[in-house]
């Protein structure tokens, strides 16, 4: 690490976080005793896949920034000179008006969109999903009278934090303590083979998860469903990969029946399973695709609601009525940072190969997991796609009985400790919070996941024995 720490008083910071700083995801009780080893963790500067915390102690990052996000690694002088011109030159003007790297990064990114042409600029993920959830609703009022409106959401999958992102979200203790909740969105199973809800194996589980939604469909009445909402691979509900047979069966139920296909890239999207989006591993062809995190890989925020021409069509096809068009604004989508570092992001991604080596080191690391799962019977089950890999843990195979919490975070405390950061996934429904998540960057080589896996082996003998 150099330097950043000795132009600061280090202690100040940190006690200015623990007196001020509300954080993400943590029960803040623990911080406020007189315990030093409960100082809030400040991560101070990072270099390529490493981070330096407040005391100068360095680890690896094999969850890209904690929540999947800065896909091309720390330190891209690229990308902060290329935020630096921009703001210099224009920091931010919205409303209406567009502005060069919103322009330039909306031709570069549906360049790898084959069939999408719009990109409506946000601030988040969520927010990004709103915006498809209300295009959804407004065609559903143009076009049938408001009766098509509802959304489907599968079990297990998160789509943000607002209440209507909430509402369609399938991990309930995310959710269980802000209702009252938005009406119209309703809920299809999870393709999770290994927690089988069919006796149907490979193909077959796929089709049979992906029939269980035309089940809903039929349900509600075809004529009252206006899209579906999915993840590719589901990430905080436990790395979830479908099954072969899903994702084709998905998409003509969705033909069959009239409905809007929105697929969820926040997590998957720019790169993060080895292809530029998620949902081109498996030939799919969207309506709506939303992303976040890996778009600018942190350096900047920036989130979009990407569509194909034949929704954008839907809201100027009549310019006499003062209704017909999208009725939204998100302030911040008028920055210009954050296109200005997606257009470097992206570019870097592309003249380092860094799909292939996702696919590649994606590959290596499914095997090292899968190695350690043979040593440690705690690893129920591995699964992942390029840089983006969960191990289950279970406290019996035979039953498949999830590992308790308390355990599952030991393991990522005790790589904590020794210098590598991992994940376990969110709490998806009771018990099933038991999935180790890696996600690194995808610069990663063969030795950085040597390393974030051999430390995960020495943590599961030191909690599970
Ligand atoms: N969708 C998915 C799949 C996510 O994982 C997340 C955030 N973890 C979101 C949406 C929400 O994104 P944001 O936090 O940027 O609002």
């Amino acid at each position: 690490m150099d330097g950043k720490l000795r132009d600061n008083d280090i202690s100040h910071v940190v006690e200015a976080d623990r007196a001020h700083v509300w954080h993400h995801l943590i029960q803040h009780a623990a911080w406020t005793g007189d315990d030093p080893k409960a100082d809030p963790r400040i991560i101070v500067e990072g270099r390529g896949m490493r981070v330096w915390d407040q005391k100068g102690r360095e680890h690896i990052d094999g969850v890209s920034g904690g929540v999947w996000t800065v896909n091309v690694g720390y330190g891209r002088e690229r990308i902060a000179n290329a935020v630096r011109d921009q703001l210099i030159q224009l920091p931010y003007f919205a409303g209406s008006a567009g502005s060069i790297p919103g322009a330039l990064f909306s031709e570069k990114l549906i360049s790898k969109m084959p069939g999408m042409s719009r990109v409506y600029y946000t601030n988040s993920g969520s927010e990004a999903n709103e915006k498809a959830f209300k295009m959804v609703r407004q065609i559903a009022h143009k076009r049938y009278g408001g009766k098509k409106h509802k959304i489907l959401y599968r079990d297990r999958d998160y789509h943000g934090t607002t209440i209507a992102c909430l509402s369609a979200g399938g991990q309930d203790e995310r959710g269980a303590q802000y209702g009252p909740y938005t009406p119209g969105f309703v809920r299809v199973p999870h393709c999770l083979e290994y927690r089988a809800q069919w006796d149907l194996e490979g193909e077959d589980y796929g089709i049979a998860a992906a029939n269980a939604i035309e089940e809903v469909i039929l349900a509600e009445g075809p004529d009252t469903v206006g899209a579906l909402c999915l993840e590719p691979v589901t990430a905080g509900g436990g790395v979830i990969v479908p099954p072969e047979g899903y994702w084709p069966r998905v998409q003509e139920i969705c033909r069959k029946y009239d409905i809007l296909l929105h697929i969820d890239e926040v997590v998957c999207g720019v790169g993060r399973t080895g292809t530029w989006f998620g949902y081109q591993h498996y030939g799919v062809e969207p309506d709506f695709v939303t992303m976040a995190k890996g778009v600018a890989s942190g350096y900047a925020a920036i989130a979009c609601c990407v569509t194909n021409e034949r929704v954008f069509d839907l809201f100027k096809d009549d310019a006499t009525d003062p209704m017909n068009y999208f009725r939204d604004i998100s302030t911040f989508g008028g920055c210009t940072a954050g296109p200005a570092a997606a257009l470097e992001n992206m570019a870097i991604i592309e003249e380092e190969n860094l799909l292939e080596n996702t696919n590649a080191m994606g590959d290596y690391m499914l095997d090292q997991l899968r190695s350690l799962q043979d040593k440690h019977a705690v690893i129920g089950h591995v699964r992942g796609k390029g840089l983006f890999l969960g191990a289950e843990l279970v406290a019996d195979r035979a039953t498949k009985e999830p590992a308790a919490e308390k355990m599952v975070q030991a393991v990522v405390a005790d790589c904590m400790a020794n210098g590598v950061v991992i994940g376990a996934t969110n709490r998806s429904l009771p018990g099933f919070n038991n999935t180790l998540c890696y996600s690194p960057a995808l610069i990663a080589t063969k030795d950085d996941i040597d390393q974030i896996v051999s430390a995960t082996d020495a943590a599961l003998t030191r909690v599970f024995g």
